[in-house]
């Protein structure tokens, strides 16, 4: 068993919040005691460096890639704390792994805090036309390192949920289907056993979710579970009142090292699948915020209505600013808030204008 006690002496601390362009991770990656196993592996479309770093040299080959989307860091601090934990403090699992980590394959979209790469394309569905450098970077990683195992790092929305009423979905898993009849191979059967060790080691202190398995070879996750290699998407997502998702950057970190722990104790210690299963579907149920009694704000609504609001997230001064904006009004009886807002209240008033929302302006 790992314990996970030393996390705060391990965590990067000098590397925090949403925003997490390449420069402080490169740093971080090229400081001396890593240095020997980084690797420029390609470049952007704006000509930045793919940097990947192995670590370990053991008998399981994991590839794990994080900022596919450029805007999902979450994870991507979770690699660095991994990294740091394998460089500070050893693991028992890492003798038996060789890991090959990509923290940043989109770094213009990292820099630019967008989902997509520098030529708008969603590298996440350009597994097949592979019409994108960073696209060709990870498909000649997955030929050359022939991984046994691959790990699909991103952040989901704040909107995803579990159960009802519904509890923040902070991490989500999918082992994507292999085939279009969505069956359970012995590669995607391994997929999902680890996902059931994930989800157990952390059930009882967060909400996990599942996702849906449509088939879609387009998404690389597909593609390599198509080709017979046990792939996993890891969702890091929200906690309550954890913007900067500090609290769910340790919980992707835990999941990681168990996953590398049932990878290293092999598939007999491993779950059954209904504990795949058991997992429950995401669903959409939340706005960030819920402002109740909206008539107060805009007269021209019936009495007891409610607004839905969500957060854009802008990109201000190298920090992420995190914008409210009206997506729902209305009776929203299947509609729950991470915050709820009273428009009758004085205070809960002052809280909404502090957050920079004046409807009907
Ligand atoms: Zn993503």
């Amino acid at each position: 068993m790992i314990g996970f006690s030393d996390y705060e002496q391990i965590k990067v601390k000098t590397i925090q919040g949403r925003y997490l362009p390449p420069e402080p991770v490169y740093d971080f990656l090229k400081s001396d005691m890593n240095s020997k196993a980084l690797k420029v592996v390609g470049h952007s479309v704006e000509h930045r460096e793919i940097y990947a770093l192995r670590m370990g040299s053991g008998r399981n080959k994991v590839l794990l890639w994080s900022q596919m989307h450029g805007n999902e860091s979450t994870t991507t601090k979770a690699l660095l704390d991994l990294i740091q934990k394998c460089q500070k403090n050893k693991p028992d699992w890492l003798e038996d792994v060789e890991l090959l980590l990509v923290p940043i394959l989109n770094p213009d979209g990292a820099r630019a805090y967008t989902r997509t790469n520098a030529n708008d394309i969603d590298l996440n569905r350009d597994a097949q036309r592979l019409s994108q450098p960073e696209s060709r970077v990870l498909k000649d990683l997955f030929d050359t390192f022939k991984p046994d195992y691959c790990m699909n790092l991103h952040d989901q929305r704040t909107i995803y949920g579990i159960g009802t009423p519904p509890r923040a979905a902070t991490l989500s898993f999918l082992a994507p289907a292999a085939d279009p009849g969505r069956g359970f191979p012995d590669s995607r059967r391994k997929a999902a056993g680890l996902i059931g060790l994930m989800a157990e080691s952390s059930s009882s202190e967060i909400g996990i979710g599942r996702y849906d398995d449509t088939f879609n070879l387009d998404c690389v996750g597909d593609t390599f579970q198509a080709a017979g290699v046990p792939t996993l998407l890891v969702e890091a997502g929200h906690y309550p009142g954890d913007y900067e998702r500090e609290i769910t950057r340790f919980y992707v970190y835990k999941a990681l090292c168990k996953a590398l722990e049932g990878i290293v104790s092999g598939p007999r210690v491993l779950p059954p699948l209904s504990k795949y299963h058991e997992i429950p579907e995401n669903t959409s149920p939340f706005v960030d915020v819920l402002v109740k009694n909206a008539q107060v704000l805009l007269p021209n609504l019936p009495s007891g209505n409610k607004l839905g609001l969500q957060f854009e997230e802008v990109l201000q001064e190298d920090a992420i600013y995190f914008k409210p904006k009206l997506i729902h009004k209305g009776a929203l009886s299947g509609v729950w808030g991470h915050r709820v807002l009273d428009a009758e209240k004085r205070e809960d008033l002052e809280q909404l204008n502090g957050l920079d929302f004046f409807p009907g302006l």
